[in-house]
């Protein structure tokens, strides 16, 4: 890259403006080798690079004034303290930040002079709300509470409450959101202890984060249910992990898919025959936090990857993302998967078959009384109307039987 180029693009403008012109002068008079002028310019992209991820597009200065370590928060609140100003604390994780959360700030900033917020790490997150939070990294929802009016200063901790965060600040005011009565908030005593109070901000806005998530999950699939529908056909509805690619305990990295013996030809067949595929497939990983949704879509696009040479494509992918203790209707044996295909797409019931390598593929299938395929080398009893040892076998077996 060239240096006078990436200077004027990548340079924040707040640090531009404050390079002293004697000294650009200078660094461009004094004669330097070659090699070395390369690597210093390497080194200032690198830094730039740094920078840009830690900026987020707040300019450095302001950002660097209120998003900062908890010990000069400290060292800030302890000045202001001496100002005769009245501190005031709070916390969250301000996840997917909304009106509830301006309006929750603005009535804290009301009953102080400053106000200080605590941002949960991600690491804590995922300890309270479980794996799939928080859905915002834990720098940028600092930088997004910083960018509020009513904020006077961010810190990001790691602790499951704010009991050393208290100790640390000794805010003349504790604030929280919420409707539990101050004397069972559990570090009350500890406020009280150095004369400080407690306040209770009741939460006017309905809507959470964890309902905004809901309403994103439930619009997806109002869209996908509206994708034009086509001539009833029977369909094959497949299991994926064992029967389309080779089974890897909870596999959730694209790069370790690799399909089953002859698994492209089955498939093939079956579409040339005018069946409709329909992958179901179990993901309790998900569930128990082993990979998140997002990995189950990068191994499905390899696995889509992997087929389109040979012009393979499927109606429809379910899965289940709970685990045995949910108690879904989804997670096979049950066939909740398999009954919202036959809502949802046009598919002739007659004709239509389950392929699976485990007993469970089976059942989900014959709960609905569709005959069923397994993939399996070991002879252990099957309720399954036909045997077969990979999906090209499987197939020719089906048609077999039309
Ligand atoms: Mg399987
Ligand atoms: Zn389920």
């Amino acid at each position: 890259m060239a240096k006078g180029l990436s200077r004027k693009q990548e340079q924040p403008k707040t640090v531009k403006l404050r390079v002293p012109r004697g000294r650009k002068v200078a660094k461009a008079l004094s004669p330097e080798p070659v090699q070395q002028r390369v690597e210093r310019s390497g080194e200032r992209i690198r830094k730039q690079e740094q920078q840009k991820t830690v900026n987020l597009g707040v300019p450095r200065d302001r950002k660097a004034s209120k998003v900062s370590s908890r010990e000069q928060v400290q060292e800030n609140a302890g000045r202001w303290r001496r100002q005769g100003q009245r501190i005031g604390y709070t916390s969250g994780v301000f996840d997917l930040l909304h009106a509830g959360h301006l309006d929750y700030l603005a009535e804290a900033r009301r009953h102080c002079d400053r106000l200080v917020v605590g941002v949960n790490s991600d690491r804590s997150v995922r300890a309270n709300k479980g794996p799939s939070r928080p859905i915002v990294p834990e720098a940028e929802r600092a930088a997004l509470v910083a960018g509020l009016k009513p904020v006077d200063a961010v810190f990001i901790f790691d602790e499951l409450n704010n009991n050393a965060n208290i100790e640390i600040l000794k805010p003349q005011l504790y604030i929280k959101a919420g409707d539990y009565d101050a004397a069972r908030l559990s570090s009350a005593p500890l406020v009280r202890a150095y004369g400080g109070e407690v306040l209770l901000i009741p939460v006017k806005h309905a809507v959470s984060t964890s309902e905004r998530i809901e309403t994103v999950i439930a619009r997806c699939h109002a869209r996908a249910e509206r994708l034009p529908a086509g001539e009833p056909r029977p369909a094959i509805f497949l299991d994926r992990d064992g029967v389309i690619c080779e089974e890897v305990d909870f596999l959730h990295e694209p790069e370790k898919l690799r399909l089953t013996p002859h698994c492209a030809q089955g498939l093939k067949l079956l579409l040339e025959s005018r069946y409709r595929l329909v992958v179901v497939t179990n993901q309790a990983g998900i569930g128990l936090g082993y990979y998140t949704h997002e990995d189950f879509f990068s191994v499905n696009r390899a696995m889509f990857r992997a087929l389109k040479d040979d012009g393979i494509f499927f109606d429809r992918i379910y899965y289940c993302p709970h685990n045995e203790a949910d108690n879904c209707r989804c997670r096979k044996p049950r066939p909740g998967m398999l009954e919202r295909a036959l809502e949802e797409l046009p598919i002739l019931a007659a004709g239509s078959w389950i392929i699976g390598d485990r007993e469970s593929d089976i059942e989900a299938g014959a709960a609905l009384g569709f005959p069923g395929v397994r993939i399996n080398r070991t002879p252990e009893p099957s309720r399954a109307r036909l045997r077969a040892g990979n999906l090209l076998e499987a197939a020719r077996a089906i048609l077999d039987l039309r």
